[in-house]
């Protein structure tokens, strides 16, 4: 018996990020008279806004949840069961993470079914025809992963075939072109998404190198590394990290987000980048060699080593110091993440 005779609302979960394709598939679902739950994942390192994504949610009229990853995340990162991409993005086992935790919300509130607005063919880790089967499999909801923009050129799913869901109203978009959905966006009166943009922070080189260091060396809490994506990164030592802002907003985020037990140094005359050890009780050493980063990257550079001002972050009110040790470019690239 189809639902619509029990009279009882159809609700799904929907994946959001307030990009094109996911606001343009939960569009195409609520058209379908479906009581939508768009599911927002804060993703730390880019690639996706909070504010737009609410927006999208609000501009075509469904409810929002917003979701945030954590250190389980990060453990996929270091041991994807489906490897990785260009860099360090774990792309299939992030899809089956952040849909897990959908569909595991879709039980909570009693839906039918998730959804997302992935494009068969569009990227070539996650998206092929392969990969969404694995995400499906690897997700646990056989039959309950609906793509309705690639709907049509995909196995129906168990809410097509139960009738919820009229399957001739789905799409048959694929490839990397966004021009259909772009189309389609026109047609059903939705304006309100992001620009398509490339992945994540985990696809670039160099932020990846940031991540496998903090993976290899350990991290405290997961905000610790929400803050690689800010700032210049030294490995001193087995033992200890620094981090430098490179401009004055950097530094208040890498001060926000600072770990109790790090150590911030800066220049007596606070001109200068702020620098975060992390590290447990730095000798002298270490902390002339912090001192010799942030001069380093001072307009004081050619001074005379200049004296810094450091404190523990818990110990405020406790202000020590120490000289700078001059150091050559060679050791900065050495150290350098
Ligand atoms: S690009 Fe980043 S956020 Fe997107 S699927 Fe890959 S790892 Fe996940």
């Amino acid at each position: 018996m189809g639902r619509k005779l029990q009279q009882k609302p159809i609700k799904a979960v929907g994946l959001i990020s307030g990009g094109l394709d996911s606001t343009l598939a939960c569009k195409v679902i609520k058209d379908l008279g479906v009581d939508v739950y768009g599911v927002y994942f804060a993703m730390p390192w880019g690639c996706c806004n909070k504010t737009k994504a609410l927006e999208a949610a609000e501009h075509i009229g469904i409810k929002f949840i917003s979701m945030q990853l954590d250190e389980r995340y990060l453990e996929i990162i270091r041991n994807p069961k489906h490897g990785h991409g260009s860099a360090l993005n774990p792309c299939v086992d992030c899809r089956i993470h952040m849909f897990s935790r959908a569909a595991q919300y879709m039980k909570h509130i009693g839906a039918d079914f998730i959804f997302t607005g992935e494009v068969l063919g569009q990227r070539p880790m996650s998206q092929q025809r392969h990969s969404m089967k694995w995400i499906e499999e690897g997700v646990g909801i056989e039959g309950r992963l609906l793509r309705p923009l690639s709907a049509q050129l995909l196995e129906p799913t168990i809410p097509e075939k139960e009738g919820l869901i009229d399957r001739e109203k789905l799409l048959r978009i694929s490839g990397r072109s966004r021009r259909d959905q772009m189309q389609f966006c026109k047609n059903l009166d939705v304006s309100q998404y992001t620009q398509p943009a490339g992945g994540c922070l985990l696809t670039d080189q160099h932020f990846a190198r940031r991540m496998k260091d903090t993976l290899k060396y350990g991290y405290r809490n997961f905000r610790e590394t929400v803050a690689l994506q800010w700032g210049r990164h030294f490995r001193i030592n087995d033992n200890f990290k620094a981090t430098l802002g490179r401009k004055a907003e950097e530094n208040e985020s890498l001060l926000r987000y600072v770990h109790p037990d790090d150590y911030v140094m800066e220049l007596q005359n606070k001109k200068g980048p702020t620098l975060i050890l992390k590290g447990y009780k730095p000798t002298e050493e270490i902390l002339s060699i912090a001192a010799g980063l942030i001069q380093y990257f001072s307009k004081f550079k050619n001074n005379n080593p200049e004296i810094m001002n450091y404190y523990l972050f818990t110990k405020k009110n406790i202000i020590k110091n120490i000289i700078a040790t001059k150091l050559e470019e060679s050791k900065i690239t050495a150290m350098q993440i």
